[in-house]
């Protein structure tokens, strides 16, 4: 089947992301949210990413403008029927997706493949909730969409070879590179990253060194191009928690526990970036 409009739910850092890749593609996009308040913010994140395509020369403001007109946005889940392929980027709660993909699954042709952009939660576990668990597929974009080169693509317990095969190839349509992964908790990229993260607020709260010193190192001395405490700001330092309570619950090993210093900041309300507050101040 060919993909000409996307179905996007949850406009937020990444729905917002994956709705401006998908306008630059050339992709008709059906963005829902919960309320009218958030998606004209989530409108104004994709017309702002949009024109700094335009500023870098990518495309022209005409091109904007067309790529605007292709924008549509809802409030209610049964507009995203047209959808030929949907990606769910709602908030990480299974509870949450779980009521999403119900209705998702009622609205929309049986042939559409579900796609989840969830960070941690088990691809398996969203697709037994629908009737068409060989549709449903992990689809994890990276973070600044527009400009992170992967895509994660998860193959649940029942995900099919043609459903696998088309989420590839979307991703390669949207300018990006997918890279394959079995379903176990946090995929590939979160199960090396965020332990080395959640080790470097250890070896903080440790004093080994202090969170530029820490940073630096990494660096410098490991060619990353931001340390992993500024990396923990920028990912959002709840959401590293939320990751690393799912590694450790599921995989059952302590290797994996979530470093107290961690779970204080997170109390306190220090998120990273989004409140202006983490391992450094914004
Ligand atoms: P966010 O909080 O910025 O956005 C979530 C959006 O979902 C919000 O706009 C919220 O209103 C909306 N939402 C909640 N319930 C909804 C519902 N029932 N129907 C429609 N919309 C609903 O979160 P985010 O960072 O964009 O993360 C979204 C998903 O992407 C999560 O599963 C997260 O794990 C995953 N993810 C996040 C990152 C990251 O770096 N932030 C990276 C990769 C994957």
């Amino acid at each position: 089947m060919e993909i000409r409009t996307l179905g996007i739910v949850g406009g937020g850092t990444m729905g917002a992301g994956i709705a401006q890749v998908a306008l630059q593609a050339g992709y008709g996009v059906l963005l829902r949210d919960m309320s009218e308040g958030i998606l004209e913010v989530a409108r104004g994140k994709v017309a702002g990413g949009l024109a700094k395509g335009v500023e870098k020369g990518k495309f022209s403001a005409g091109d904007r403008e067309a790529m605007l007109g292709r924008l549509k946005t809802t409030t209610a889940m049964a507009d995203l029927a047209p959808a030929d392929f949907v990606v769910e980027a709602a908030t990480e709660n299974f509870e949450i997706k779980r009521g999403l993909f119900l209705e998702l699954d009622r609205f929309n042709r049986p042939e559409v493949v579900l796609a989840s952009n969830t960070s941690s939660i088990s691809i398996t576990k969203i697709a037994a909730v629908t009737k068409r668990p060989d549709r449903v597929v992990g689809m994890h974009f990276f973070n600044p969409v527009p400009l992170m080169a992967l895509v994660e693509v998860i193959r649940g317990l029942q995900t099919s070879d043609a459903t696998a095969t088309a989420t590839l190839e979307l991703a390669k349509r949207l300018g990006k590179t997918p890279v394959e992964a079995n379903d176990f908790p946090g995929f590939i990229a979160n199960r090396i990253l965020v332990p080395m993260v959640n080790e470097a607020i250890y070896a903080l709260m440790e004093g080994v060194g202090t969170a530029e010193a820490i940073d630096s190192v990494m660096r410098l001395g490991a060619n990353h191009p931001m340390g992993p405490l500024a990396l923990a700001d920028l990912i959002g330092l709840d959401v590293c928690l939320a990751v690393l309570k799912v590694l450790h619950e599921e995989l059952g090993d302590d290797k994996y526990r979530p470093c107290p210093l961690l779970v204080k900041m997170v109390d306190a309300g220090f998120l990273g970036r989004k409140t202006g507050r983490g391992f450094h101040t914004y």
